[in-house]
């Protein structure tokens, strides 16, 4: 057993050290798109839209009331003792469209209703005062007043919306507008979850000696919902190359497979090499970065692996930058991966060493100014601090000690 164990080790004392820009560009060169589908509307919110959507018909669609009232000829209502002949019966939303207003008369209409021809004002039913088959108003209508006209906010033809944007709830009207249902989407990718060591217990169960809570599974599978992604989280699985290899070999329907835990230098990190074993082709093993320097990227066809280092924070940290980032892509969301911003640091910073170093931070806006609070972490396994956290402070390597009040960049976490 310790002859077999000690595999991993060689492993890993041969795989170069990349950095992050060099992990980001095997990411960008390697992750495609995963291309379109197209699904019913009612489930299309906070998708990618594949396709622009022109309207295909104006809006509003038709010359409508915008209050309860009487159709007029402004010019007419507004000789001074008028008295309209009304119209017998009442027009309403969804009506056909009523004949033209002839001379002297009034048509009672309401909201939404189709607008009779030639009338080009609505008088508020509170202003007028009807009796005997003839109407008066209390004054003298505005030429235009409580009317909307035909294609004053869409004209038929109007791109409303276009291919890459998320369907925001407004997106949502504006598609369905359109007359777009069913709607072509991105395709999201599908992501399988796995926690692996033998430390490991549920949520559900108290820890005995030496165990653990797998935090890392639920929050993996957390990140992932946040932005849309199925997800199946599996079973713990234990450090044993039986159980690894079996993860490694299932071909589920998952566009990408996420562990955590597992992939760093200890005798029992089994997981490169069983993923090797496999036939998975890994394309970068440790990145220089703080934290989460082991963490592991491999492909086998289609489908793609990381594996994220088992200490919680570094496991969030890599799925943040990395995770994200091929997922994004697969998606089609532009740009893909985390945003960044420009903050001022609310206090000076030591230099990162020989690795890019993200740190926890709060940031907060200050008189329309972005200030960056680093947070005191006791380490890559303070998840406390790090859940507390809105951003990452991004330290590279060639910045040197940073004043309070330099501007840094931060990534904004998806939380
Ligand atoms: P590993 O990367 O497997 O060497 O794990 C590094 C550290 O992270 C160890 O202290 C583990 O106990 C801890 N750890 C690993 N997996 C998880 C998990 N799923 N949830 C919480 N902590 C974990
Ligand atoms: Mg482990």
């Amino acid at each position: 057993m310790v002859t077999e164990l000690a595999a991993p080790g060689r492993h890993l004392q041969s795989a170069p050290v990349i950095t992050v820009d060099e992990a980001f560009a095997i990411l960008d060169r390697t992750v495609p798109p995963l291309g379109d589908e197209t699904v019913p509307l009612e489930q299309a919110a906070g998708r990618i839209l594949a396709i622009d959507v022109a309207s295909d018909v104006d809006w509003p669609p038709f010359d409508t009331s915008a209050m309860d009232g009487y159709a007029v000829l402004a010019e007419e209502a507004s000789t001074p003792g008028v008295r309209l002949r009304e119209r017998p019966g009442l027009v309403a939303a969804g009506d056909p469209h009523p004949s033209p207003l002839a001379p002297g008369e009034a048509v009672r209409l309401m909201t939404g209703a189709p607008l009779p021809s030639g009338a080009d004002a609505v008088v508020p039913v509170e202003q007028a005062e009807s009796g005997a088959g003839r109407v008066s108003f209390e004054r003298a209508p505005q030429h235009g007043a409580h009317l909307r006209r035909r294609g004053e906010s869409v004209s038929r033809g109007t791109v409303l919306l276009r291919a890459g944007q998320r369907l925001a709830p407004g997106a949502v009207a504006l598609a369905a507008l359109a007359g777009a249902d069913p709607i072509a989407v991105r395709r999201r990718p599908r992501v399988a979850i796995a926690p692996t060591g033998n430390e490991l217990v549920a949520a559900a169960q108290a820890p005995t000696a030496g165990k653990l809570r797998d935090s890392n599974g639920p929050m993996l599978d957390a990140l992932c919902r946040a932005r849309g992604w199925p997800t199946v989280l599996s079973e713990r699985i234990a450090d044993e190359p039986s159980a690894v290899e079996r993860l490694f070999e299932d071909d589920g329907d998952a566009d990408v497979l996420v562990t955590s835990g597992g992939v760093s230098a200890g005798d029992l990190d089994l997981l490169p090499p069983a993923a090797e074993r496999a036939g998975w082709e890994i394309l970068f093993h440790r990145v220089a970065v703080r934290p989460g320097k082991p963490i592991a990227f491999a492909r086998r066809g289609k489908r793609f692996w990381f594996g994220l280092p088992g200490n919680p924070v570094s496991a969030s940290v890599c799925f943040q930058l990395f995770v994200r980032r091929a997922l994004d892509r697969m998606e089609g969301v532009e740009p893909p991966g985390a945003p960044l911003v420009l903050a001022r640091l609310a206090r000076g910073l030591p230099h990162p060493g020989t690795r890019e170093t993200y740190r926890d931070a709060l940031l907060v806006e200050e008189n329309g100014a972005r200030r960056a609070e680093p947070l005191l972490t006791a380490g890559s396994h303070d998840i406390a601090v790090h859940a507390r956290a809105n951003a990452l402070i991004r330290l590279r390597v060639d910045t040197g000690a940073l004043d309070e009040g330099s501007v840094v960049t931060c990534v904004l976490l998806e939380r």
